[in-house]
């Protein structure tokens, strides 16, 4: 009698881990050992029946844990894959359109384009910082704390 509940016991425990094991590697991050342990083979079957995760950026709706994310993310760019910038999907290098319909061109473009707009924007910021210094040294030389020349020379830097 105790004999025959250690083996079945032992036998829950395998096709448990067996089943999560499958339910893993196909993505999902539910847990299924107790499925498994109670269901054995049929449990098994339905697991290996279901439709692999397939292979996006879902921390969003929580398929994939954020850090799962994040490896396949850097795996696939390590491999010359690329993520989709409009929907953060992570796309493996034989894909050239994602799923939400925009192409790696369109990645790239967007990136160029944000990357120009960050340039623009620090070009400003660097001409707005010259003409509040001239102004200051405006007041210092209407003050007479500066002398024409001095101004003039400082001016010649700023504008640079
Ligand atoms: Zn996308």
């Amino acid at each position: 009698m105790l004999g025959a509940i250690i083996v079945l016991l032992i036998r829950g425990l395998i096709w448990g881990f067996a089943t999560q094991a499958i339910i893993e590697n196909k993505g999902y991050s539910e847990n299924w050992f107790w499925w498994g342990f109670f269901f054995g083979i049929i449990a098994m079957l339905v697991a290996l029946s279901k439709p692999a995760v397939p292979a996006y950026d879902f921390s969003d709706i929580g398929l994939f844990s954020e850090e799962k994310n994040k490896t396949y993310v850097r795996s696939m760019v390590e491999t010359g894959g690329w993520q989709c910038h409009f929907c953060n999907r992570a796309n493996p290098s034989y894909t050239g359109t994602c799923a939400c319909g925009r192409t790696k061109e369109d990645t790239l473009a967007f990136e160029a384009a944000k990357i120009e707009q960050m340039k623009k924007a620090e070009c400003k910021n660097s001409e707005e910082d010259s003409l509040d210094k001239i102004k200051k040294l405006k007041e210092l030389l209407d003050i007479g704390a500066l002398t024409q020349e001095e101004f003039d020379e400082k001016k010649k830097e700023f504008l640079l």
